[in-house]
Order: C-alpha cells, then structure tokens, then sequence
C-alpha cells in the first residue's frame, strides 16, 4: 500500500518534467503552437512530394484498335506514351524515339507498345 507522501512527490517529479500549459508563458504558448503548424505544414508538404515522387508519369496508351491498324500498316507506326502522338517510320521494336509533338523520348513502335500494353 503506497503512502499519500510517496503519490505527491512522484506527481511533482513528473510536472517538472512535463510542464502544463498553464505554466508557460504566452508567448512559448504561441511559439510552440507555431513549431506544431510548421511540423504539420512540414509533413503535409514531405507526404505530397513522397506522392509525387512515386507516382509515375500517366502513360497515354493507343487502344487496341489503333494498335492492332498500326500493326497491320505498312507505315511503321509508333506511339508516344506521353501525350499519345502517332509517329511514322518507326520500326516496330523502337524504344524512346523522340516524339516530335512533346519532345519526349517516349515513342515505342507498334510491337513494343503491344508487349507492355496494359489490356493486351
Ligand atoms: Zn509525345
């Protein structure tokens, strides 16, 4: 059975160690009230670049059908991935191709776009 002695002291050995609000002043109220506010911006603004980060750039894929009249053209088809461009004299294996419309290196040739495409 613990004495009332004992529970007072260890209650003042923890609010030295843990002040209250009420015994700081205004203005380390107001300061660490702003510290918090730049934690939480600060955090807000890490997950949002983690995010970014991440995310690949969106892939603009031909459908099917485009893919497929490529295939079956004689022109040599390609596609840029990144704004979706048609570009012509591009051997069915290219990779990277600069795209003429974006300036991109995203141009694949019909076959490659056929092997990564996502509904193939
Ligand atoms: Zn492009």
């Amino acid at each position: 059975m613990e004495c009332d002695g004992d529970r007072l002291d260890r209650q003042d050995n923890y609010d030295r160690k843990h002040p209250d609000a009420e015994d700081r002043t205004d203005a380390e109220i107001i300061a660490a009230e702003q510290d918090a506010t730049a934690r939480r911006t600060w955090i807000a603004t890490a997950a949002a670049e983690r995010k970014n980060a991440s995310s690949k750039p969106k892939l603009v894929w031909p459908s099917l059908d485009e893919l497929i009249a490529a295939l079956e053209s004689d022109e040599y088809v390609g596609f840029c991935l990144r704004c979706g461009a048609e570009a012509y004299c591009v051997e069915p294996d290219a990779e990277n191709y600069r795209c003429e419309d974006c300036g991109k290196n995203a141009v694949q040739g019909a076959e490659n776009v056929l092997l990564s495409h996502p509904e193939a």
